[in-house]
């Protein structure tokens, strides 16, 4: 009897033990492609032998020593190389144990940014609609997914959210996507007007949202607008890159793609690639300054913040993805993988969107294609999808219609950088087996 506590308490999941590229494997033997790296992680795959190495050698040298007190060799290393390939005027990095800190450290930098500013008023947080930040308190708060907050709504901090840039469901009929785009982000000012300018510390939002709608970028210009939109009022800029980041969309970092520079940007998931829990902070110059030449103190910290072994593996993993081009491999991979997909499932009477960049690739399930019609959400798509494929020897990452039936059925699929060509013929006949099994007749 396990005494593990499992996320679904009736569901007893089987134990891995052992790894191997794309692969995962259970007791029995069973080898199941990951085809999700777990939810965007795993973004080498399984058994990555230089990564491996790293954290050995690392042990052998020191394992723990608290920031506190002293910093490390990869702390430093892994801070310069990620700043020498992040947007501009990015400069710093505060280093935490996962995506959810990461979104935590944000929200509290902008808040003492303001404060060492000497504007006690900006206090309110801004994001998006069917978005996901991740589970802490703060960062659950800034997420939009209704689902997820539910039930602890009455313990979260009051953050107001516009709608996403979900190009697939709010464009109108006659609009150009660069005039949706732009609506889109015209509620930030108007929203930023209706609290009153003074009073707004930062807006949150994905450059490719994930977890709650299946990778959905924005449209061309709809970020260039909301940086502007930003700067008008002197309200920071955060963009969490926790699973569109490090390469997912072919580019180290997806603020790239959209050609802004965020003030605040998170990372984690890719960063460790699942050998190590590590996220990152990065911040502009401007914000560390304001910090620097205040109280010079930073508010906050864990006690694992800058851990030698978990920034030893992402320094590892960061040199493997620009050592070994693999970023230039996620965008080949990418628009082959989904050109199959397009032609392999585009005429799906159920499946009415395949979107996404690079290997952050997503689908939208509806039970009406022009009518854009979710299915009910009694029917648990999500779950049987994920239950049957996982069957079959594939994990892929379903995300199932909220109780408000808004959300509709997603699936999201982010495999590690090193799918190959027979790879991905196997996932799509086992996604195919799937969608047989599951979708109506
Ligand atoms: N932000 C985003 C965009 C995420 O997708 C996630 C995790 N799915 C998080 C934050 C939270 O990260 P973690 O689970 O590592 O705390």
């Amino acid at each position: 009897m396990s005494h593990v506590f499992p996320r679904h308490t009736k569901n007893i999941p089987p134990i891995a033990v052992g790894g191997e590229g794309c692969y995962l494997i259970d007791t029995n033997g069973k080898q199941y492609l990951d085809a999700s790296g777990g939810a965007a992680v795993s973004c080498l795959g399984h058994g990555d032998i230089d990564v491996t190495i790293a954290i050995k050698d690392q042990l052998d040298k020191v394992a723990f020593a608290h920031t506190g007190f002293l910093s490390s060799e990869p702390a430093e290393k892994l801070a310069s190389l990620l700043i020498e390939h992040a947007p501009k005027p990015l400069d710093k990095v505060y280093f935490v144990s996962g995506g959810s800190e990461a979104v935590e450290s944000a929200i509290k930098l902008a808040r003492q940014y303001h404060l060492e500013n000497g504007e006690p008023d900006r206090k309110h947080l801004i994001a998006r609609r069917q978005s996901y930040h991740g589970n802490t308190l703060g960062a659950l708060a800034a997420g939009g997914n209704a689902w997820r907050r539910a039930q602890f709504d009455p313990l979260l901090i009051n953050v107001s959210h516009i709608a996403p840039c979900y190009e697939y469901i709010g464009r109108n009929d006659g609009e150009t996507a660069h005039q949706y785009g732009q609506r889109m982000a015209q509620e930030l000012e108007d929203e930023i007007i209706r609290l009153g300018p003074g009073t707004v510390l930062a807006f949150m939002a994905e450059p490719v949202v994930g977890a709650t709608m299946g990778a959905v970028p924005a449209v061309d210009g709809y970020f260039k607008r909301i940086r502007e939109i930003c700067d008008k009022y002197g309200v920071l800029l955060i963009l969490d890159e926790v699973m569109c980041g490090m390469g997912r969309t072919g580019s180290l970092f997806a603020a790239d793609i959209d050609g802004v520079a965020p003030d605040i940007l998170c990372i984690a998931k890719g960063l460790g690639a699942g050998y190590q829990p590590i996220g990152a902070m990065l911040c502009s110059d401007k914000i560390f300054a304001a910090i620097e030449n205040g109280s010079g103190f930073f508010q906050h910290g864990h006690t694992y913040i800058g851990h030698p072994v978990a920034t030893a593996a992402g320094l590892a993993v960061v040199n493997a993805l620009l050592d070994r081009d693999l970023i230039t491999r996620v965008q080949e991979q990418g628009a082959k993988l989904k050109q199959m997909l397009e032609n392999i499932f585009g005429q799906h009477p159920y499946i009415g969107d395949i979107r996404g960049r690079g290997l952050f690739l997503g689908m939208e399930f509806v039970s009406d294609r022009d009518a854009k019609t979710p299915f009910d959400p009694s029917l648990a798509l999500g779950a049987k999808m994920k239950k049957t494929a996982f069957e079959n020897g594939l994990i892929c990452y379903p995300m199932s219609g909220t109780r408000d039936g808004k959300l509709g059925d997603h699936m999201l699929l982010a495999p590690p950088f090193i799918l190959d060509n027979n790879h991905m013929d196997e996932l799509v006949e086992k996604l195919g087996k799937t969608f047989d099994a599951v979708l109506p007749r």
